[in-house]
């Protein structure tokens, strides 16, 4: 640290984002992306749009607003496009919190949170989730301060159903709820229709892992139009292009071709539930998960080791340091070929450490 750091970020512990190894070619199954390409369409437009690149994007980003209003029937003026929905996240925090109006959320969940609320020198609370890894609704219930919950939410990928969320919202008229649906395709219930219903509700949602555009930084909120106005406050008032050309042209492709996207989602659905039974015929104890990962123990060997093991063996799952979680794994779902490489590989380890 410099001698010029600000003491204001004294508490400060960034954000570790997952391992992208550029050495060995691993099978990445460690940071939830879609083992999918992109369609041939979002290809077509990102080679179109390299051609315009001098040219600032749209600050308005309205072919995304558009897009985004056609698919969930809302108006575009209630969408706010962000440079992945971590962006959102943060614009979000920064909006609606501060010393007087805490935050709180989940202990074990998106590791972004407490960073988020630090940066932005917000006062949070972490509520323990059961014994079982569920999120208790009722915890939530009448809080008084905002909220954030991921749901499905992560690393454990479980979800909560439409009517708990609305209970939450519900009984915080005078918070702002936020609901991270980054994982929901993959199987849970989204809150985007309650929006036109509650306006403490923000809905985040992202391209990055169901429509496979992790690396082009896609995220959006979708909320009532006083909400998005005031997240357009906070995006205007610190990077008003923050969704490049190539990335617009992109997004609105991928959203003409929602049908290939929801068809993947479904793949992944149906191999994350192939992965789980196979996990649980060796011993693991395996979270019900509604997102593109699962959250599992191994019973006969320890979460790092497993960990440590796999990468050796090329095969990057993620591991989490955090005391009550660190017999688990979370194991991102591939295709199913690279799954059967991971279940063969894990019986190897599984036998050569007895
Ligand atoms: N929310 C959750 C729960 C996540 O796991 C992630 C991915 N790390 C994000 C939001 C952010 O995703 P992105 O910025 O790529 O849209």
């Amino acid at each position: 640290m410099s001698r010029f750091f600000s003491n204001k970020f004294d508490k400060l512990e960034p954000y570790v984002p997952g391992e992208q190894p550029k050495d060995v070619k691993y099978i990445k199954l460690n940071t939830n992306e879609s083992p999918f390409a992109p369609s041939s369409a979002v290809i077509r437009a990102a080679e179109l749009e390299a051609s315009r690149l001098q040219l600032y994007s749209d600050p308005d980003v309205q072919d995304i607003c558009d897009a985004i209003a056609g698919l969930y029937g809302v108006s575009p003026d209630e969408v706010l496009p962000s440079n992945g929905s971590d962006e959102t996240l943060n614009f979000a925090f920064m909006a609606f919190c501060d010393k007087n109006n805490p935050i709180c959320f989940p202990d074990i969940s998106y590791g972004f949170y407490p960073v988020f609320a630090e940066f932005n020198n917000i006062p949070y609370e972490e509520i323990p989730l059961k014994e079982d890894f569920s999120i208790d609704y009722r915890d939530y219930c009448g809080k008084g301060k905002n909220i954030v919950i991921a749901n499905p939410n992560a690393p454990t990928g479980m979800a909560l159903p439409l009517w708990q969320i609305e209970e939450i919202i519900k009984s915080n008229p005078d918070n702002i709820v936020i609901i991270d649906e980054a994982y929901v395709d993959f199987g849970a219930q989204s809150a985007v229709g309650l929006i036109k219903k509650y306006d403490n509700l923000i809905v985040i949602q992202t391209f990055s892992k169901s429509r496979s555009m992790a690396g082009a930084r896609l995220g959006y909120a979708v909320a009532c139009k006083d909400i998005i106005n005031d997240l357009n406050t906070v995006r205007f008032s610190t990077n008003p292009y923050n969704v490049n050309r190539m990335t617009i042209a992109c997004g609105a492709a991928a959203i003409s071709d929602n049908d290939y996207y929801m068809s993947n989602c479904k793949t992944i659905a149906e191999t994350r539930e192939y992965t789980k039974k196979a996990l649980e015929d060796m011993n693991f104890e395996v979270l019900p998960s509604k997102a593109n990962f699962l959250f599992a123990r191994s019973r006969n060997i320890g979460g790092k080791l497993l960990y440590e093991k796999l990468k050796q063996n090329g095969i990057l799952i993620r591991h989490f340091e955090k005391e009550r979680i660190k017999d688990y794994n979370r194991i991102t779902i591939g295709t199913k070929e690279q799954m059967e490489t991971f279940l063969d590989t894990v019986k190897k380890i599984l036998e050569d450490n007895i």
